[in-house]
């Protein structure tokens, strides 16, 4: 049957300025008519109204680029590499999932973590059996030993259960992207830029993987028909998986001006995910980070907006991200800070903005089928009660939250019950104190209270 939403703002995704909805019809789970502006035809009659949106906002659903889905609002790296089985992670994430759903996200692309928890949660929802985002996944990081992921010294080895592949030799890249087309993801991730005390004077981002290597990984993720990205940092990372032809980048918070004209030039979308670096800069003394640590991310921080604004000036397409996963960045909480972030560091205009968390976003799941309110296209979108190009920071707040509409069908907003962690979830330095129920407290009271 064919559903109607009627009256309101409409701002459709593509970064055209906002129109009058006049109503906008919706058949088998996509959009098969809008009519918008001041010249619309009436509703056909007899038609059945299922949202009148006068005074709200109607507009895409949100695409998160970077959410994390296996990670399970990690506090560091042995919650994110060591406890929790596959099993257990895998039904811990559907939790998550709903979530972030209900969040307004009606897809993420989730770039990497342990096993195949990532293309699991994913099936489990596009099966029906669980209510959820779209997904795109990945799974482990083709990484190596200069390269993020190898958290562990030498002698610990590298764990199964980790988020990284060692991948040292030509074959083991070869075989593991082969591996994990069998199994079913939707693009590879590489760890091509790594943080490492040891390898640099002073720390700081390295290339991880040689140039040659990097283009045979992808040659051959492409060759299986897969799409690629890449956590590249430094500006040399940046660089070789550009000329690798890699499908887009996270992060390139360290690159220069004249690598940021390379990626105008070369087309390649970014990903910056600020929130996460943002959220340890502001929050990170509730999810125990250290003083050092958190005064680094400021440091990070100030670098990281001076280059990305200036390649989103130079013709960089951003897409908004946010690392979802992280005890800073925990699920269904963060997903739209992005968009203020853009906002207020790189000087978008919050029209500019939606378009990096919805149309831009969306290249990374199904940009053929999501992230426009456009005939043809997946009916996922929101009702908001406000006006987003007036205050960005609304789509924050699960107040203005009217709908989220996933193919059509409206999302049931009932509160996911409190989940509990049990013991051997927790990093053993880690004290028995209940940091992550504080730190969703805190965060959600100071935010509220600011808002
Ligand atoms: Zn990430």
């Amino acid at each position: 049957m064919k559903k109607y939403i009627v009256n309101g703002t409409l701002i459709d995704g593509t970064g055209r300025p906002a129109q009058k909805l006049a109503w906008m019809e919706m058949d088998g789970g996509r959009i098969s008519a809008i009519a918008a502006g001041e010249q619309a035809p009436p509703l056909p009659p007899g038609a059945s109204v299922t949202i009148d949106a006068a005074g709200k906002t109607v507009m895409p659903g949100l695409t998160d680029a970077h959410c994390h889905i296996s990670y399970g609002v990690a506090r560091g790296i042995e919650e994110q590499d060591l406890f929790g089985s596959p099993e257990y992670r895998a039904i811990r994430g559907v939790y998550h999932a709903r979530k972030v759903l209900q969040s307004g996200v009606t897809s993420f692309s989730d770039p990497g973590g342990s096993w195949y928890v990532g293309v699991a949660v994913r099936d489990a929802i596009k099966g029906g059996l669980f209510p959820g985002p779209r997904i795109s996944a990945a799974a482990r990081y083709l990484s190596n030993h200069a390269a993020l992921t190898d958290y562990f010294p030498s002698w610990v080895g590298s764990p199964r259960s980790g988020v990284g592949a060692m991948t040292e030799t030509a074959s083991q890249m070869l075989a593991e992207v082969r591996d994990q087309v069998k199994n079913g993801v939707d693009f590879i991730k590489i760890a091509a830029s790594g943080e490492s005390a040891t390898l640099t004077p002073g720390g700081g981002s390295v290339p991880a993987f040689r140039a040659d290597e990097l283009k045979l990984i992808v040659d051959e993720a492409h060759r299986l028909g897969r799409r690629v990205t890449a956590h590249a940092r430094a500006g040399q990372s940046v660089s070789d998986c550009i000329e690798a032809g890699i499908d887009w980048i996270q992060h390139a918070d360290f690159m220069d001006q004249a690598c940021a004209d390379r990626l105008a030039d070369a087309g390649i979308p970014c990903c910056p995910a600020l929130t996460f670096v943002a959220n340890v800069a502001e929050w990170g003394h509730i999810a125990g980070c250290s003083q050092g640590r958190i005064d680094r991310f400021r440091r990070d921080l100030d670098l990281a907006v001076k280059n990305l604004e200036y390649g989103w000036r130079n013709g960089v397409t951003m897409m908004c991200g946010t690392d979802s996963g992280f005890a800073v960045t925990p699920y269904g909480e963060w997903h739209a800070r992005e968009l203020e972030l853009f906002v207020s560091h790189l000087g978008m205009s919050p029209l500019q903005a939606i378009t990096c968390g919805t149309r831009n976003a969306a290249f990374t799941v199904d940009p053929e089928n999501l992230g426009t309110l456009e005939v043809g296209k997946f009916a996922d979108l929101l009702v908001i009660d406000g006006d987003p190009l007036q205050d960005i920071r609304i789509l924050q707040d699960s107040r203005r939250l009217c709908a989220v509409i996933l193919g059509g069908e409206m999302t049931d907003m009932t509160p996911t019950p409190e989940m509990h962690r049990w013991p051997w979830e927790r990093s053993l330095a880690i004290s028995e104190r209940e940091l992550y129920r504080e730190t969703v407290a805190s965060a959600s009271v100071t935010r509220a209270a600011a808002a």
